[in-house]
């Protein structure tokens, strides 16, 4: 297939940063040109159970981001890959089919964003091969509706940060006060559009939004309005996954209130808060060793008393499907 020219990277306008830039001169907020830049191509194992199932998920890791957090955990991919390699059309594609072909639970883009026509494009050709997956957005939830509007009826299933919910400290974190007002309104369209996650009988996410939580350090207030949040607007059986994993690791100078981990305590808040709200389908994780890295495994949880899951590291290897 010959590459394809994209008008919307000619003045970008595919996430709220609006740089309005041409990315086929020159790269904008996010990091990227117009070349699909793609850090790895992996069997993921330590995403939620309902999407890594048995032989995992098939992720794709794109480089750059529109919100470039300071405390990414993926910072290594998001902001300052080192491995990053230009994939035409044709190699997308084929790297899609090699995780298939390996068994690939799924199809997940990660910060997909700002690749969105490429991802288009590349969906568009894996379905004229005849290939039945359910596909992911793994995305920040700084997303706009325009954006989202573009992409609702090509995706199946999105894994959907909510960050912040209070915009002083979007503001103080991300330079970004409006990413809860942005993020809302995200959440709510695509909520609109695919409902709840649905598991099929094996227990596979098959569609709808799976909304992910970070708890940083010292924001346990940030936290609890999120969930209160999510009850009033989508009743307690919106599944979430709440997240403990965050590491200073990568944190940018500037940064040195976010400079630990979370506590026990801290994470105890927040899950004796969610159970008192009345959730009921959730994730929860397990505490991490010191030397703990990036995703761990999740366990699902219906039921929170027992909060013991296995974690493990996130599986580092990089796929030989590239
Ligand atoms: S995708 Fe990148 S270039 Fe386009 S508007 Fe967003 S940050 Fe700017």
């Amino acid at each position: 297939m010959a590459d394809i020219l994209f008008k919307e990277y000619e003045n970008c306008r595919l996430c709220p940063r609006q740089c309005r830039v041409n990315r086929y001169q020159t790269q904008g907020f996010c990091g990227e040109k117009s070349d699909l830049s793609i850090d790895a191509v992996l069997l993921h194992q330590g995403e939620e159970p309902c999407i890594s199932l048995n032989k995992g998920s098939g992720t794709i890791f794109f480089t750059g981001c529109s919100l470039r957090c300071p405390f990414c955990q993926n910072m290594q991919i998001s902001q300052k890959s080192t491995c990053k390699k230009i994939y035409s059309m044709d190699k997308f594609v084929e790297a899609m089919e090699g995780l298939i072909r390996s068994g690939a639970e799924n199809i997940n883009f990660v910060t997909p964003d700002h690749f969105s026509p490429h991802i288009i494009e590349g969906i568009k050709a894996l379905k004229k091969k005849g290939y039945k997956i359910p596909l992911i957005y793994n995305c920040s939830g700084f997303q706009s509706i325009e954006h989202l509007k573009s992409v609702v009826d090509y995706i199946d299933i999105f894994l959907f940060d909510y960050k912040f919910a209070d915009p002083d400290v979007a503001k103080k974190i991300l330079t970004t006060e409006n990413y809860p007002e942005v993020c809302e309104q995200a959440l709510e369209f695509i909520f609109k559009n695919k409902g709840n996650l649905t598991l099929d009988s094996h227990g596979k996410a098959i569609s709808g939004v799976l909304v992910r939580h970070l708890l940083m350090p010292g924001f346990v207030h940030n936290s609890l309005r999120i969930f209160n949040n999510l009850l009033v607007d989508y009743g307690n059986k919106i599944y979430f996954s709440l997240m403990n994993q965050y590491s200073p690791k990568y944190l940018k100078p500037g940064f040195e209130y976010l400079n630990s981990r979370v506590s026990n305590e801290e994470y105890n808040e927040v899950v004796d808060h969610v159970l008192a709200l009345g959730f009921v389908n959730g994730y929860i994780q397990e505490f991490l060793d010191a030397d703990d890295e990036f995703l761990p495994d999740f366990n699902h949880r219906t039921v929170f008393s027992n909060r013991i899951s296995k974690i493990t590291s996130f599986i580092n290897k990089k796929s030989d499907l590239e």
